[in-house]
């Protein structure tokens, strides 16, 4: 293909990697100079009505480890990583103007936010989209998204059946070292963003940093050097420790790794060590995030509706006491208390935890799912905007569940936390 004498601008959004990434492959293959964005809008660094920021300090740090990485990665075959902080739509001009760039490519989204986003892109820039955050690519499910069902397993064999998960492709190869820009600005640090240093807490389940190294390290660590993954099923309800689950999701949010990728792994382990239900479970997961996906692009704004895609009209309160208890870890349920100190201490909680905070909140309390919903967004590392309103709206009996439940805490407590020691662990954290 003869590369064009133009600049491509590839905008980094939640697919911050070199490997499996579309975007700036086709850039590299297109043009004869091409750029890397990425954008923080200041929205995320602003207090919400609920008294949290949009993005709190756990996921902003690991946000900018990523970012520090991608910059390396990206420095690596000549390319430079331009990070703004301002005027979205001035950056864009400025860069158009100086650079002469007439085509940006990146990965397609399709909540409010994101496009608002997308609106900014200077009309005479040509823009190319991809789906590259799926396991299975839009394309190749066999249905159209009108008609994507409303219950998982039904989705889900569909796809098992009909659809294929496409093969990772390589990082793109050097650009010529004069395509670095001689000046770009510099990664923003944790103070220069209005955030104070995390405290770091041994309890954490999570020792992990941001970037596609760590996010390959930690594959490679689950899968090949513990096994980990080969008792995937039996360890997943799990709640202390970085072994129980695959904690991949912290790196999937920010897309510094493929879900093609770790299916690829999945494959090879199945190949080189086992297959057995373990590592089908760990695809059946990402099937449900592919899922989440689906059914947002499906339903668009809706998840962020009350009613949910059900369109409910549940009895709701927003009785602010309450609030505060449950994001304090400070309600009469012990286990939901030791779930929300650990994700105020860590910015994480287990699969389980998640489900029993959320049903207490919405289903126990009747709160307003979405401010629950809104916390998580703030405070999670993984926060994904599909899984984390997919789920929420699940758990809130409005959305993708047809059965109106409502877990009872304290039996998922006696369940899954018979000796209290996940309990004992968190319950020590002075109230806040
Ligand atoms: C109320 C609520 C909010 C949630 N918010 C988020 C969120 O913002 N971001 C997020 O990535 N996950 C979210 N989840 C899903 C799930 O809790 C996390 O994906 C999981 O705990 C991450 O840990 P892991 O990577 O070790 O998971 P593993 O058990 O190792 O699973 C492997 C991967 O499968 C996917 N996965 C697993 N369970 C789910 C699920 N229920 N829904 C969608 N994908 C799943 C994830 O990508 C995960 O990394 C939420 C769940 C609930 C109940």
């Amino acid at each position: 293909m003869q590369k064009r004498k133009t600049t491509g601008l590839v905008w980094f959004r939640n697919d911050l990697r070199v490997s499996d990434q579309h975007a700036l492959s086709q850039a590299v293959m297109a043009h004869d100079r091409v750029v890397g964005i990425y954008h923080i809008p200041t929205s995320w660094l602003k207090t919400t009505p609920w008294g949290f920021k949009k993005m709190e300090g756990f996921r902003a740090k690991f946000l900018l480890e990523t970012l520090q990485q991608l910059r390396s990665d990206l420095d690596a075959i000549n390319i430079s990583l331009w990070i703004t902080t301002g005027n979205w739509k001035e950056t864009l001009l400025e860069l158009q103007q100086k650079h002469q760039v007439t085509d940006l490519y990146g990965q397609k989204e399709w909540t409010q936010e994101e496009v608002d986003d997308e609106m900014e892109i200077p009309t005479d820039i040509t823009t190319h989209w991809h789906y590259d955050q799926f396991l299975f690519h839009p394309d190749d499910i066999p249905m159209t998204v009108e008609n994507i069902p409303e219950v998982f397993t039904v989705f889900r064999k569909k796809c098992e059946k009909h659809s294929i998960v496409r093969a990772p492709i390589e990082t793109p190869p050097a650009m010529p070292p004069e395509n670095k820009l001689s000046n770009t600005p510099e990664t923003p640090s944790l103070l220069s963003l209005g955030y104070s240093k995390n405290k770091e807490d041994s309890r954490t389940a999570i020792p992990f940093s941001g970037g596609e190294k760590a996010a390959w390290e930690r594959m490679n660590e689950y899968f090949w050097e513990t096994e980990q993954l080969s008792y995937y099923k039996k360890t997943r309800n799990g709640l202390l420790g970085k072994k129980y689950s695959s904690k991949l999701s912290l790196w999937l949010a920010f897309g510094s790794i493929s879900p093609r990728s770790i299916y690829a792994s999945v494959k090879k382990y199945e190949q080189k060590i086992i297959k057995n239900d373990s590592t089908y479970w760990l695809v059946f997961e990402l099937i449900w995030r592919d899922y989440f996906k689906y059914i947002s692009l499906k339903h668009q704004n809706r998840v962020f509706h009350l009613g949910g895609i059900l369109q409910k009209s549940y009895e709701w309160e927003d009785n602010k006491h309450r609030i505060q208890k449950w994001i304090d870890g400070n309600t009469p349920e012990p286990f939901v208390n030791a779930n929300m100190r650990e994700l105020r201490c860590t910015g994480f909680m287990s699969n389980r935890g998640r489900q029993n905070v959320a049903s207490f909140f919405a289903k126990e309390w009747k709160l307003d799912w979405r401010i629950g919903a809104a916390y998580f967004e703030a405070m999670l590392i993984d926060y994904d905007v599909h899984s984390n309103y997919g789920n929420w709206m699940y758990n809130a009996g409005v959305g993708n569940d047809p059965r109106d439940r409502k877990f009872n805490v304290a039996w998922q407590a006696e369940r899954y936390d018979p000796n209290k020691k996940y309990q004992n662990t968190w319950l020590q954290t002075t109230l806040f």
